[in-house]
């Protein structure tokens, strides 16, 4: 670490930022331009979100569809146990497929900028990550 470096966020500081939609790096709003798109790099400080790699994204995907699953088992589970023995399976039926639809649509800004801030833990960012000025 050199002088000119500056202190990095602590991990915990990184997720936190990255499960509010805020860029893991410096905290800063507006890395989301809309549900589906974010910008190519933070406003705030300018870092790159895609680090450069047209694929870095494939692990939000991830990520997201472990969450989408977790969610869709819970969900499920819950239901079938506050309702058994007189459990509906059709509208159960109904309500997994809508589930699966809306999960991975809900979660899926928060996993990309989570898992942005889990790829900055393990690689904090270098000179390339940043966007020219
Ligand atoms: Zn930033």
């Amino acid at each position: 670490m050199t002088a000119t470096t500056p202190e990095q966020p602590s991990p915990s500081t990184r997720l936190a930022r990255g499960l509010t939609l805020r860029c893991p790096q410096c905290g800063g709003h507006g890395i989301i331009v809309s549900w589906f798109k974010m910008r190519p790099n933070c406003p705030s400080c300018g870092l790159l979100l895609d680090r450069g790699s047209r694929d870095f994204f494939i692990g939000a995907y991830l990520i997201n569809l472990i969450v989408s699953e977790v969610l869709f088992a819970i969900i499920l589970g819950t239901i079938v146990w506050a309702t058994w023995p007189a459990t509906s399976w059709d509208a159960l039926q109904y309500i997994a497929v809508a589930a699966i639809v809306v999960a991975p649509l809900t979660t899926y800004p928060f996993t990309k900028t989570t898992w942005l801030a889990f790829d900055l833990i393990f690689a904090p960012p270098a000179d390339k990550d940043w966007a020219r000025r």
